[in-house]
């Protein structure tokens, strides 16, 4: 360009650039407007987005038409413009979110019992699908309770069962043998929790409630879980996103608890070879976008037992705070996934590969209970030789 030319255009270009900038200032305004009109509606309950409101603003603005942009381009510059806040509002709303805040929980992350679950221990979750007697709870638990690391004790009383010609679980029969189990080896508790009408029975049994995969969009159970003070492990649903997820897990935290357990127990996928497919990435992006201590359920992800142990590996090297895993006196009889549960030698065998606290070899068997539980109604407590 020669130097005539350039010197005509510098100042027309001086003048665009002002313009340019003018509008970014009136945009950055613009955009500083919609996140208090989003703050405002948040407050009282209202619909973010409202396609009448931006209809009537770009027909106006098109009204006004007097220069060489036409119609046609104004709807395209002020659509681009309504988007674009549709999406900073998006993105404020998702990290305002309750779970997403670091101080969420104390350190200690969520107490259940005396167990803490996201305080840097690996915690198990262990026992049997479902309750089933007296005998198979004292068995297996005694079992559990040689392991000197952190322990809850889970059992099915209440199962949200595909077929309805399956075992439905013992209900308060069952809610009464886990928690006798659990206090004869003073360890916590944990069992679903069907629907809300039952929320008081359950929570008067367990330390801990679990919502199950099938209920993970109850958000009336959700939202009275939020009013009691008890911790909450909440199960991904098997068709649910990790978004999704952690919405369920907003509606029990606004509600009043932030004692809430996140569990990755297996997506629905095309592949047959496992029963669900572990989402391993699911762990290590929950662990990133929130405080809420995340647990992998080994059992329900993989439905077979040989691959358990590498799983139970990829799950802590992901961040896992702790593993569930489904054990049976003798998984052949169990009334309920007897195919994908371990038995007792299997599950010591997993902790010892897990190099998660060896069964020392001398105390905590509490043989002699298995008969001294079956003859008495009500089982005597046995205390405990370390302390848990
Ligand atoms: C369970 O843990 O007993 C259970 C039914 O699991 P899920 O809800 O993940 O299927
Ligand atoms: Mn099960």
């Amino acid at each position: 360009m020669d130097r005539e030319s350039e010197k005509s255009l510098t100042p027309l270009r001086e003048r665009i650039d002002g313009i340019n900038r003018e509008i970014l200032d009136r945009l950055q305004e613009r955009a500083r407007l919609v996140l208090e009109i989003a703050e405002v509606k948040r407050v009282k309950g209202l619909e973010g987005h409202d396609p009448g409101r931006e209809d009537q603003m770009l027909e106006d603005l098109v009204s006004r038409a007097s220069g060489p942009f036409g119609p046609t381009e104004l709807r395209g510059i002020f659509r681009t413009i309504f988007r674009a806040s549709l999406e900073i509002q998006e993105r404020e709303r998702w990290e305002g979110l309750r779970v997403k805040r670091k101080d969420l929980l104390p350190p200690g992350g969520v107490k259940v019992g005396n167990v803490a679950v996201g305080g840097g221990e690996t915690v198990l979750f262990a026992g049997p699908c479902s309750a089933e007697s007296a005998e198979q709870m004292e068995r297996v638990t005694a079992y559990l309770s040689r392991y000197r690391g952190a322990m809850v004790l889970r059992a099915g009383a209440y199962k949200p069962r595909t077929n309805p010609y399956s075992f439905q679980g013992l209900r308060e029969e069952g809610l009464v043998l886990l928690r006798d189990a659990a206090q004869r080896h003073a360890l916590p508790s944990v069992t679903e929790v069907l629907d809300a009408a039952s929320l008081d029975l359950v929570a008067a049994h367990a330390d801990m409630l679990q919502v199950g995969a099938r209920n993970m969009y109850n958000t009336e159970l959700l939202k009275a879980l939020g009013r009691i003070g008890k911790p909450v492990l909440l199960k991904r649903g098997f068709m649910a996103t990790i978004e999704e997820l952690l919405l369920a897990a907003e509606y029990i935290v606004t509600a009043g608890n932030s004692q809430v357990v996140l569990c990755e127990r297996g997506i629905r996928t095309f592949e047959r070879a496992t029963r669900n497919t572990l989402d391993i990435s699911a762990v290590a992006l929950l662990k990133r976008e929130t405080a809420l201590p995340v647990i992998v359920d080994l059992s329900h992800a993989l439905g077979r037992r040989d691959i358990i142990l590498p799983c139970g590996r990829a799950a802590i090297a992901a961040g896992a705070d702790g593993l569930m895993v489904e054990v049976h006196p003798d998984p052949d009889k169990a009334l309920s996934d007897g195919f994908q549960q371990l038995d007792l030698d299997a599950f010591g065998t997993l902790m010892e590969g897990l190099g998660l606290a060896p069964a020392p070899a001398d105390d905590r068997v509490v043989e002699g209970a298995i008969d001294t539980v079956l003859k008495s109604p009500r089982p005597p407590r046995i205390t405990p030789t370390s302390g848990r």
